[in-house]
């Protein structure tokens, strides 16, 4: 089933040439996929219209069966909850400790403390941080503060995980790490979506790879590599 579809999508920020052009494309649940392309080609534009932080100019939209073109206003951040999101800079809290920022997840949208005791600790655990629980952001590597944000990103089990560059601030030890934690995720059954400049990683990783070039879709290959098409 797709969980994410795309039909003749455009966005236009201002007058003049589209961030994006006319955009087709389904995603179906448990797909691992790269959006790939060169700087300013739309690949957050993109993301942004999944996230519903903008509106597409043309075409429709759909995430989980669901029209984001015709969504209501006060349905917008539950829909935002339902999808895990990972960025290149971490974006943690950073006077909370680890156990903190991942249970900050599920305190605002009020899952009950019995819940949070026992799922936490399970997600810390399956991303390799049980003992850094009580350290701060600050006192963490890189690579550490994207497990913790992608534990953050997993424990309310969206069903899709969107990361948006999530090795750009990473060495390669640490990037591969973070990457084969993307491959566990998505083989316990989440739809994971990465934007990424990282050549060598897609080209290993033999997924799904879109190729983005000038706000067009430019090839879309079940076990691509990193375009050479610019
Ligand atoms: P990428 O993520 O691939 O670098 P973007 O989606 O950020 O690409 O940008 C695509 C195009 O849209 C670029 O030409 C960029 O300058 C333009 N753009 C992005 N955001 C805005 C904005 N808020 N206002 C105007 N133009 C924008
Ligand atoms: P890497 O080499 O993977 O980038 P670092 O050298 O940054 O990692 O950190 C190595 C270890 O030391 C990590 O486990 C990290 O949590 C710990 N660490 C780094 N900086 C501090 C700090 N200021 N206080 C406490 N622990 C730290």
């Amino acid at each position: 089933a797709p969980v994410i579809v795309f039909e003749r999508v455009s966005k236009t920020y201002q007058k003049g040439t589209p961030a994006i052009n006319n955009i087709s494309f389904q995603i179906r649940k448990g797909e691992f996929v790269f959006i790939v392309g060169s700087s300013g080609s739309g690949k957050s534009t993109l993301i942004k219209l999944i996230l519903k932080e903008i509106e597409p100019t043309n075409g429709k939209i759909y995430v989980n069966f669901k029209d984001l073109t015709r969504m209501r206003h006060r349905q917008v951040a539950k829909y935002r909850r339902g999808i895990g999101v990972v960025f290149q800079n971490f974006r943690l809290l950073k006077d909370r400790n680890v156990y903190e920022n991942v249970a900050f997840a599920q305190r605002v949208i009020e899952v009950p403390g019995s819940t949070i005791r026992r799922q936490v600790p399970f997600m810390l655990s399956l991303m390799g941080l049980l003992d850094k629980q009580k350290s701060l952001p600050t006192e963490l590597s890189g690579g550490e503060q994207q497990r913790v944000a992608l534990a953050r990103a997993l424990v309310n089990n969206p069903v899709i995980l969107l990361a948006d560059e999530p090795t750009g601030n990473l060495d390669p030890k640490n990037s591969w790490e973070i990457m084969k934690l993307l491959e566990d995720i998505n083989k316990r059954g989440t739809t994971v979506v990465v934007v990424t400049h990282n050549k060598e990683i897609v080209d290993k990783m033999q997924k799904r790879v879109i190729t983005m070039n000038k706000g067009i879709l430019i090839s879309d290959e079940q076990r691509g590599g990193y375009s050479h098409a610019y």
